[in-house]
Order: structure tokens, then sequence, then C-alpha cells
């Protein structure tokens, strides 16, 4: 028997279940192993990454071999969903969401136009204002579900050019600080604006925004014959977590006729908990807001949305009558939601956020959070008591840090100090530069995350320290 009749495209409902069962075995080893897997083993990635460059096969073969093979690639390189990722903006991907998207990809709905599925697009539909109700958006506010961060930031900035300069736009300029993630800036690039009217507005001693500087760079712009027409504020940096005054901002922008967007991809779901809608005081008053659910929604990776209050603006943007579409008609109750996207085409996202919603129920998702918060504070208060340089109190789940060593270079150290917690296998954390300064970040978000880790962790990174100083007592040469 060849492999091509041992997997028929189309496989009966024996092999269904025996596939499907093979698979379901290998994602429950997986997250048993997960726990104990290295948080980064990079020696190991490589070796396997060669032996996978190779040609199409023109035959099959068993789905066995197939997933020994996926069984070594999903232990490799980082244990990214596992408790030890701490590095960047950890995710975590709920077991959940991984159902969902094995139901989307089996059932294969068209979401995008409604008419093609009706109860399907509701769900998304549904899911979407549950973002928007999280955030106070009227009732004609719209969103789309996008693949990241990065693209929600895309489809905002393209709205606010649309909305705001029209069809002419090289003279607009926009407002974001030496914090604001890459991806703003990038994505303004994208939508057709010259580098250097992106502008990096002045940040304060707490990281966030100054909106007096802000205030005056839009006025000068304004003097110079240019058109200020977007700022970006931070709900939660990369770097520290730092959110900027987000009122404040708002307040600026709306007297300068600038529209508002909000870059809440990290901090965004905070909002669920009363400590985190304290601190994004303010983000009601966005014209727009970017969230990433695959970040503090702990959704599998792929998950992006971008929230519009006025959707009326969002559509604008994005629509395009097509007349192979004409069958289709309007959008009803339910949206069409290719007329506010860049895409046409794409997978069924609102199950991944539906399901785990309705199965866990919000309050879960806020307890989560929550805890996140007090690791995020035991961290601070750890490592300044065992001596670190600590400057910012976390105001969501990141925390900077750095050893000042007493000779020496300090730069130099904590990147050794870096490598050597790395090597321990127990915890990935990863670095960035903040003034000038290299800093060490722990970023607590996976819902797999818990207090047992994080102490570990601290322990670790202590322990360390102290043998490096020991070594070198002037720093690393
Ligand atoms: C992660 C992140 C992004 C980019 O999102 P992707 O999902 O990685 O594309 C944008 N802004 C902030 C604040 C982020 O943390």
């Amino acid at each position: 028997m060849s492999d091509a009749t041992q997997y028929p495209l189309e496989p009966g409902p024996e092999q269904v279940r025996l596939m499907g069962e093979a698979v379901l075995a290998f994602v429950e080893d997986f997250l048993r192993d997960l726990p104990e897997l290295p948080a980064f083993d990079p020696a190991r990635s490589a070796a396997l990454a060669g032996v996978l460059r190779e040609p199409a096969p023109e035959l099959g073969s068993p789905l066995s071999g197939l997933l020994s093979t996926l069984h070594a690639a999903a232990r490799d390189g980082a244990a990214s969903a596992g408790p030890g990722y701490l590095a960047y903006v950890p995710g975590g991907g709920l077991y959940a969401a991984a159902l969902a998207d094995f139901l989307t990809a089996a059932m294969n709905k068209y979401v995008t136009v409604w008419q093609l599925a009706p109860a399907c697009a509701q769900i998304e539909a549904t899911a979407v204002r549950w973002l928007c109700d999280l955030f106070g958006y009227p009732e004609e506010a719209r969103g789309i579900l996008t693949s990241g961060g990065s693209m929600a930031n895309f489809s905002a900035i393209v709205t606010a050019r649309v909305a705001r300069l029209g069809e002419s736009f090289l003279d607009g300029t926009v407002y974001v600080t030496d914090q604001t993630h890459a991806s703003c800036a990038k994505a303004a690039l994208l939508a057709g604006f010259p580098r250097a009217h992106v502008r990096a507005v002045p940040a304060g001693p707490d990281l966030g925004m100054a909106p007096d500087a802000l205030a005056r760079m839009i006025a000068d712009d304004r003097q110079a014959g240019l058109r200020p027409f977007l700022v970006i504020g931070s709900a939660g940096t990369t770097n520290t977590g730092a959110i900027d005054p987000l009122a404040e901002l708002a307040a600026v922008a709306r007297k300068a006729g600038a529209w508002f967007h909000v870059d809440a991809a990290y901090g965004g779901p905070f909002q669920l908990t009363e400590r985190g809608r304290a601190r994004l005081r303010g983000i009601e008053l966005a014209d727009s807001i970017t969230l990433d659910p695959h970040k503090a929604l702990f959704l599998p990776y792929g998950t992006g949305a971008l929230l519009v209050r006025d959707g009326a603006l969002l559509r604008q943007a994005h629509h395009m009558d097509a007349a192979y579409l004409q069958d289709l008609g309007d959008e009803d109750d339910i949206p069409n939601f290719t007329e506010y996207s860049p895409e046409l085409t794409r997978d069924f996202r609102g199950l991944r956020l539906w399901l785990p919603i309705k199965l866990h129920g919000l309050d879960a998702f806020r307890q989560a959070l929550d805890e996140k918060l007090d690791l995020a504070e035991l961290v601070h208060d750890t490592l300044r008591k065992n001596g670190f340089e600590v400057p910012w109190r976390p105001s969501l789940t990141a925390v900077a840090f750095r050893w000042v060593p007493g000779e020496g270079d300090a730069d130099a150290f904590n990147a050794e100090l870096l490598r050597r917690v790395t090597a321990r296998g127990r915890a990935l954390l990863s670095s960035t530069r903040i003034d000038g300064r290299y800093m060490i970040r722990v970023c607590v978000v996976s819902h797999r995350t818990h207090r047992d880790r994080v102490e570990e962790l601290l322990d670790i990174v202590s322990e360390t320290c102290a043998a490096l100083q020991a070594e070198h007592p002037a720093g690393p040469q």
C-alpha cells in the first residue's frame, strides 16, 4: 500500500479519530513536559533546523514519524508557552484556544462576509464587542481581530490618516516617545509617512510622555506648516510597562484636533482588574485602541485586535466595493469584517477569543492578571531588597533592573549576569537599553507562571550575581 492511499486527502471517520487521538496524545505529553523543559535551549534548535531543510516529498509518510519531528521542534529554542518564559512580553497559549483553532480549521467557515456564516460572524462580533465593553466604547464602535498588535497599529494609523488628513497627507505628523513600541513608527512608514514625521516627544522620569512637551511640539509643527494629526499613547510600554498619562494626552490631542490612539497591546487586558483600571485611566477617551489578546489574555500567537470608537471611520479607511462580492449584500446587525480590515479571506479568529471567555468566564482572567500584578510587585520588592537598581515601580508586570558593580563596566556585568541566569534553564529573561543603560527585564504574563517559578528565578538571579561579583570584584574584564 502506498503512502498516498494510507493518507487520502479526505480521511474516513475511523482515520479522523485515530489521527486526532495521536495529535491529542502529543499535546497531552507536551503540556505535561512543559514546566520542566529548559526555558531556553539554543544549541539543540540549530541542529534540528538543519535536518528540516529538504525538498517537498512526492509521497506521504506516516503521521507518527512527523509527530516525532514535531516532538523535538516543540521542545527546542525557547519554551515560550512555559512558566519560565519571562522575556519580551510573554503569552501562554490557553488549551481552550488551541481547541478553538482546531474547530475553526475543521469547520472552515467564511466569517469576513457575514451572510456566508451569520452565527460564526456574530460570535466574532460578540467577542469584539466584549473587548469594546471593557473600555466603555459606544454602540457605534467597531473592531477587528488582526494577526497581532503590529497589524492593529497599522490599521489604526491608516484610519487616523484617512479620517484626519484625507488623500494628500505627506505633511501629517505623528507623536510617540522613545519608549513607544517600534511597530508604531513602522506602521507610520508603511502608511506612507516620511520617517522624520514620526516625532519622539520627551518622556518624564517615569518614562511617560510629557503632555506639555507634546503640546509644544504640536504647536511648533503647526507653525512650521505641518499637520499634526495623530498622538500615540502607550498603555504599557514593552520596556517597563510604563503607562502614558492617557487622560492628559487625550486632552492635548483633542484640543489639537488630532486622533488619539492608545497602543495597549501589552497592558489593555489589565483593565479587567481594579488596579489596572485605575492605572489605565483615560484609555476610554482614545479614538482607537490596539490590544494583543495573545499577550495578557493568554491566547496563542496570532491574535491582535483594533477597536475604533467611531466604527464608521474604520470602515471608511478599509472599504472597497468589489463586483464579485455583489451577491453578498450589505452588512446588517452583523458586520462584514472585510469592510473594516485590510484582509478578505482569513481564519475565524473570533472563536479563539470567544470559546475561552465563555468556558472560563472573565473572572478567571481577572484573577490570573491580578496574580501577575502581585508577582511583579514581588519581583520589584525582592530585587530592591537584594541591592539591585530597580528604577521603576511596575505599573503592570514588567520590571527592569540591573546590578551596579562597585567598579568596572556595568553593561558588561549585567549582560554576563543575564547570560548565566539563562544558562540555568529555569527562566528566560531579556534585556533592553533605557536612557543609555543596559537593563535586564522580567515580564510576568503567562497564565502558567506562578509564585513558585518567580521565587526560584529571584533566587537564581541573586545567587548568580553574588557568584559573578566574587569572581570579578572589579567587574568582568
Ligand atoms: C507586542 C507589542 C506590539 C506588537 O504586537 P505584535 O503582536 O508583536 O505584532 C505593539 N505594541 C506593544 C506595546 C507591544 O507590547
